[in-house]
């Protein structure tokens, strides 16, 4: 991977960028994702925020080599600490973290977020917790893919501001993949299914203590509720 040429996974971060956005990468690491964008005339400024010094400087260096310094501002910063509020800024990617680490940057500085209308957000695991997240916060998801790459399966959410409403199985799955019911999300939700159901056989032999049958009763209701998605 370089700026020229994206993993698939960040080339679908991209694809969500509309034309012509400000665009704030957090987590930019080496700033592929902001050097492609200047890179194909899809973007014409961006900010890309580090929090590490060792990818801090991979960015600023990547960003000298590709002769953008005029496009691009490497800002060292804590998350979404990294926008100022005259860069405008209408789009934020943040990619290949886990749920919870992207949630948790989003709600560390809220007041950064408000010239934002898209969010593109690409967790490595637990996508439901960034869609309970934009339930409670005003946002809506606009869209959302599903990629495998060098055998992770990966999920990118599309928000923009609005209010929505997912059901458990939706908030879980997603509302737009349950819809479109890839090869690669029944894959995902197979591999779930097969895990549950081997360790729902396993503690079934177990004592049935309070925590067992918690558990049990946890996993059938999993089970149940995924099957009843992506069977529908
Ligand atoms: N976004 C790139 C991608 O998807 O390929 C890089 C992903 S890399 C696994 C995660 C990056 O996020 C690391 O460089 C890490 O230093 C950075 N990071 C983690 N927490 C951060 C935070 N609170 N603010 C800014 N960057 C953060």
């Amino acid at each position: 991977m370089n700026a020229q040429k994206l993993s698939k996974r960040l080339e679908t971060v991209a694809s969500f960028v509309p034309t012509g956005a400000v665009v704030a990468d957090i987590g930019s690491d080496h700033a592929y994702l902001p050097c492609y964008l200047v890179h194909k005339g899809m973007v014409k400024r961006a900010v890309a925020g580090e929090v590490v010094k060792g990818p801090y400087e991979s960015a600023v260096r990547q960003v000298r080599t590709e002769g953008l310094t005029n496009s691009i501002t490497v800002r060292m910063a804590d998350g979404l600490a990294a926008i100022e509020e005259s860069d405008h800024i209408d789009t934020v990617t943040i990619a290949g973290m886990g749920g919870p680490l992207i949630v948790s940057i989003l709600e560390k500085h809220p007041e950064a977020l408000k010239s934002v209308t898209r969010l593109i957000l690409q967790p490595n695991i637990h996508a439901k917790v960034i869609r309970e997240w934009a339930l409670a916060h005003g946002w809506a998801i606009l869209d959302e893919a599903i990629l495998e790459e060098d055998e992770k399966i990966y999920e990118v959410l599309v928000l923009q501001r609005g209010n929505m409403t997912l059901s458990e199985a939706e908030i879980l799955l997603g509302n737009k993949l349950i819809a479109k019911r890839s090869e690669i999300f029944i894959k995902k939700w197979g591999h779930e299914l097969e895990n549950w159901r081997r360790i729902l056989k396993s503690i079934e032999k177990a004592d049935a203590t309070s925590e067992i049958e918690a558990k049990r009763a946890e996993l059938k209701a999993l089970i149940a509720l995924v099957e009843g998605a992506i069977n529908e």
